[in-house]
């Protein structure tokens, strides 16, 4: 048996530390999200958390964890009879690889039984394991998209709900979602993470004394695992009591209702949406107080609640950094208001608003900065990087799908020939491609009927089943940006920073990979290479120096050659450029001639001239790229969506 690094011998991590042992306490928080860098010990800290939690009673014999006392009316291996005596285990701390297949993960049928046998038996996934323990996750926002809807449905619901191959089962699956990522290797989808109840980010010490101790235990644990391990015995056992007493407090802890107008003020102080974060809080707090064995949640629970609680659910900008903390002062307002008794509930907190989940709400992060002086911001060094204008809701940029059956959806979804399998389905015309193991499991169940006798399968035409693949339309949309003197116009440089960042937005929301190429001076540069991150994107973005003259070639040219690396790299994927400028170049040779070569790349220029006198030159790069200009305007106007698609080009 592999021994695991103690909890009680982690050293720092505390919110980390704090937030796993609530939701031992309180599993009804909904887990924790952990960010942070490589080499934070993250994994460590989660891993080791299995230890201190209570044993599980279960239904002895049932793979799928029902407890004695209430035992899953739809288990799969019910129903089970009363009065069974239970047995306990030790919980569980089930890991979900992210590369994990479906069948892994959600269970599947047992096909050899099936055929032999004429029964349908189902294979317990990753998800029945995971019923009452800890379902752990590591580089949770790398997971395919396939899982994640898998384990959205199962979080949302507490249940498994697995049709394959022609059976359909339903199981309870009830765990702790525990999260770990490194937000520099892409953000994760909204939905799921609003499904952590709480988030913390973890760094490394900067103390180097406290470092040296993590060094110093590290290194004393691997010489001598067990040795180790053994001498924290005594405080892990502590710890796991203490557990077990509070989860036996937690019924008992009132919260009052000064303490939940509390809760309820910060949140709607921060502005999140829905209740689930209310909800979150309450939770968090009582559990906090049955941790310390109170009896009843005070200010000082409701303050450790939001801080655990909130920073991964206040509505924001997507382009704010999810891992920042909360505003301390605001959180600090709002309570004191909320806990002052002669409060009239003053009800200044802004309104839902839209209930769409659009970037348009919420306090833009950078405010208006009304200090700037109005004039032209950047002669030569013009360093100073002008705060975005808040981001839009912008029309679709994407090129055209490639795959059968369109852009469907959000994620720009095909299902075709090619890509990974996506079950299979009744062939709609002529048989293409054979999914052997469907048409088996369809036929199985009815060898009696059709009288089999001999050893041969007795299969008809309604068994056969096609493979159906599913394959992702991703696009990768390259922006290639203006960042000279012509476009330094304080105003100017503001405006077209919000429009990109809209855009980002836009692609984020799709998971697209985006690039950032900018040109000024005798240059351009590669402000971002191609990534999934645009949190990544939108600081490149926001801290970009502008200034200089106009080499509009030299960035067609650098774009040119980011594409053609990708096309290399990953060739799935649709370019989209993206040029935002006036058209005007002040040093290099003509555009022209290099956007010519780009033609065969779907693109879209968006044209910030302004002024009286217009020149059109972004109109005559359009027309050299075969794109379309969209006018900087227009691309706030939800109005002008029909006229993007005009620009998709098929691949
Ligand atoms: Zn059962």
């Amino acid at each position: 048996m592999i021994v695991g690094y103690p909890f009680s011998a982690v050293v720092g991590h505390d919110d980390l530390k704090l937030a796993l042992l609530l939701n031992a306490v309180s599993p009804a928080i909904g887990g924790v999200l952990v960010r942070g860098e490589k080499g934070t010990a993250k994994s460590t800290v989660v891993r080791s958390l299995a230890a201190l939690l209570p044993e599980v009673a279960v239904v002895a014999g049932c793979r799928f964890s029902c407890d004695p006392a209430a035992p899953d009316p739809s288990c799969p291996d019910g129903p089970h009879e009363s009065g069974l005596s239970p047995q306990t285990r030790p919980a569980r701390l089930v890991e979900l690889p992210v590369g994990a297949s479906e069948d892994r993960v959600a269970g599947s049928l047992d096909l050899e039984r099936a055929l032999t046998e004429g029964v349908k038996a189902f294979e317990p996934g990753l998800l029945a394991a995971a019923h009452r323990g800890v379902l752990y996750v590591d580089e949770v926002n790398l997971l395919h998209d396939h899982l994640v809807d898998l384990l959205l449905d199962a979080a949302a619901m507490g249940v498994a709900h697995v049709e394959r191959e022609g059976v359909s089962v339903r199981h309870a699956a009830r765990f702790l979602l525990v999260g770990t990522m490194n937000p520099e290797e892409g953000e994760l989808r909204p939905q799921l993470l609003d499904r952590f109840g709480l988030a913390v980010e973890v760094r490394a010490s900067r103390d180097p004394a406290e470092r040296a101790e993590v060094v110093r235990r590290r290194l004393a644990f691997d010489a001598d695992p067990a040795g180790y391990t053994g001498a924290y015995a005594a405080g892990e056992r502590d710890l796991a009591q203490r557990i077990a007493a509070a989860r036996e407090r937690l019924p008992a802890v009132t919260l009052p209702d000064d303490a939940l107008r509390g809760i309820t003020a910060v949140c709607a102080a921060f502005d999140v949406e829905g209740m689930r974060a209310d909800l979150v809080m309450a939770r968090a707090a009582v559990a906090l107080a049955a941790w310390e064995g109170r009896d009843e949640v005070t200010p000082g629970d409701v303050r450790t609640a939001a801080r655990l609680a909130l920073p991964h659910r206040r509505r924001r900008d997507p382009f704010d950094d999810p891992g920042q903390g909360l505003d301390e002062e605001r959180l600090e307002q709002a309570l004191s208001e909320a806990l002052s008794p002669d409060d009239d509930s003053g009800d200044d907190a802004p309104d839902d608003g839209p209930d769409d989940d659009g970037p348009g709400g919420g306090g833009a992060p950078g405010g208006e900065p009304a200090d700037a002086p109005p004039g032209e911001g950047g002669g030569t060094g013009g360093r100073r990087p002008e705060s975005p204008g808040a981001p839009y809701r912008t029309r679709l940029l994407a090129p055209e799908a490639v795959g059968r059956g369109g852009p469907a959806g959000r994620r720009g979804r095909t299902t075709g020939e090619s890509g990974r399998a996506a079950g299979a389905r009744t062939p709609d015309g002529r048989l293409r491609r054979l999914d052997l193991p469907a048409t088996l499991a369809a036929a199985a169940p009815h060898q009696r009927g059709r009288g089999r006798t001999g050893s041969g399968l007795v299969l008809r035409r309604e068994d056969l089943r096609e493979a159906l693949r599913e394959g992702r339309e991703s696009n990768l949309v390259l922006f290639c940006v203006d960042a000279s003197g012509s476009m330094a116009a304080r105003t100017r440089m503001r405006a077209v920073k919000g429009a990109v960042l809209s855009l980002l937005l836009d692609a984020y929301q799709r998971r697209d990979k985006v690039g950032l190429v900018t040109f000024r001076g005798e240059e351009a540069t590669v402000a971002l290479p191609p990534t999934s991150s645009v949190e990544l994107a939108s600081g490149r973005l926001a801290r970009l120096a502008t200034g200089g003259r106009t080499p509009l070639a030299a960035g067609l040219r650098r774009a040119e050659r980011v594409l053609a690396a990708e096309r290399l790299r990953d060739p799935r994927r649709r370019p989209l450029l993206v040029v935002v400028t006036d058209g005007r170049h002040t040093s290099g040779p003509d555009p022209v001639i290099t956007a010519r070569r780009l033609a065969e790349v779907a693109s879209v220029v968006v044209d910030c001239e302004h002024g009286p006198v217009r020149l059109g030159l972004a109109g005559r790069l359009a027309a050299a790229l075969g794109g379309t200009a969209i006018r900087l305007e227009e691309l706030a106007a939800d109005h002008l969506a029909a006229v993007v698609r005009d620009v998709r080009k098929v691949a």
